[in-house]
């Protein structure tokens, strides 16, 4: 990080500071899908926000909008280097979280898990920093067990494609607990299931975005394998409106706490729903299923309840209509192109 970037954070972060009563809060990864709804969640709350992203999947247009806050400032800057800034809170989102991106660059994503998870949790523990690690229900593999609460273990491959997001995610759950228990870091851990919403790339390859964006160029629909393995789908301000619970949840909850809409798909059916609702001519095609490729996939939200008092808001018809509505704009503006 140049002394010149820090120098600009202190300059905002001191005046916001005179202005302001909120955090300092870090988000990596605040540039991405999720990270840039949670930047805006956490500067309308008033703090001063600070995103750290190295660009590889995020945009600076997902930032437009927030560039126009005195409270909110980003810094290109990769986690998997150490990094140095005086916070109250971190939010560790950074990390690709499509298939076809983490699995572009494997070493990358475990390292990013990893290392760059480790660099968080010493920043925190300089600072005495509260930190929040953006887990995934992939810690579960393909499980034997359905639906998937937080004691089960799980069933991951340790060499398959997707196992440098599977083993580098629960590496990186394995760090937050050792800096809690080992140097008492204050931590939260989500176990987030699938989340989709507006902000996700046209290209970004996970199955929401593929089929709305396929439906709405006409192209064909492909669905992986035969469309019978399940999925849950939660709406990204559900999930935003989750983390918020568990950071500042009191008495802490520091055991990992899943996140997502029990409600349960099949991809064959999701594609169906989206080809309705768009009114698309679009046909279903069939490409090999991918290795590994879990069966079944929905939360036990019981944890999340009782604790949090969570459960999602909005249902997939709701979500997926504002979804849909965020792809068709990027198509026209720009005139028959998909804004990357
Ligand atoms: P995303 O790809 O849109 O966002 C990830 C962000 O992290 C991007 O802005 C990317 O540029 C940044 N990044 C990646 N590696 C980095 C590095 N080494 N240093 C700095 N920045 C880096 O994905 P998303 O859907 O917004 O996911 C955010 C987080 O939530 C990820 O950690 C992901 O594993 C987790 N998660 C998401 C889902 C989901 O359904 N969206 C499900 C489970 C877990
Ligand atoms: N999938 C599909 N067609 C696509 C993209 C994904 O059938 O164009 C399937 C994929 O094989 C998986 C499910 O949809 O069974 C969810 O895939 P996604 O990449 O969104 O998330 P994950 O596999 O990580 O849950």
């Amino acid at each position: 990080m140049t002394e010149e970037k820090l120098a600009s954070i202190f300059r905002n972060s001191d005046l916001n500071s005179k202005r302001m009563p909120g955090k300092r809060i870090l988000v990596a990864g605040g540039a991405g899908f999720l990270g840039s709804h949670l930047c805006e969640r956490l500067v309308h709350e008033g703090h001063d926000v600070i995103c750290v992203d190295n660009f590889s999947t995020g945009r600076m247009e997902n930032l437009r909008d927030l560039s126009r806050f005195e409270t909110f400032s980003f810094i290109r800057h990769d986690i998997v280097n150490p990094l140095e800034l005086p916070v109250d809170e971190i939010y560790n989102l950074a990390c690709p979280a499509s298939p076809p991106h983490y699995q572009a660059d494997p070493i990358h994503t475990l390292k990013t898990s990893v290392i760059g998870s480790l660099n968080l949790l010493e920043l925190a523990l300089r600072h005495q920093a509260r930190i929040f690690q953006a887990s995934t229900s992939e810690v579960y593999g393909d499980p034997h067990v359905h639906p998937q609460p937080e004691a089960y273990w799980g069933n991951v491959n340790s060499f398959g494609p997707r196992s440098c997001y599977d083993e580098g995610k629960r590496s990186a759950e394995t760090l937050f607990y050792d800096f809690h228990h080992q140097h008492g870091v204050d931590i939260r851990v989500v176990r987030i299931f699938n989340t989709y919403g507006p902000r996700m790339r046209a290209d970004d390859g996970r199955v929401v975005s593929n089929f709305i964006v396929q439906a709405l160029r006409g192209d064909d629909l492909t669905i992986y394998g035969d469309g019978s393995q399940t999925r849950s789908f939660c709406y990204v301000d559900d999930l935003i409106e989750g983390f918020c619970r568990l950071m500042n949840s009191q008495p802490a909850i520091q055991k990992p706490v899943n996140l997502g809409n029990p409600g349960e798909f099949t991809v064959r059916e999701l594609a169906m729903q989206i080809i309705r609702m768009t009114g698309s001519s679009s046909k279903i095609v069939h490409r090999p299923l991918p290795t590994d490729d879990p069966r079944q996939r929905r939360p036990d939200i019981t944890a999340a309840k009782r604790d949090l008092d969570w459960t999602p808001g909005v249902a997939l018809t709701e979500g997926l209509k504002s979804t849909i509505a965020y792809f068709e704009q990027q198509l026209s503006r720009a005139d028959g192109e998909f804004v990357e």
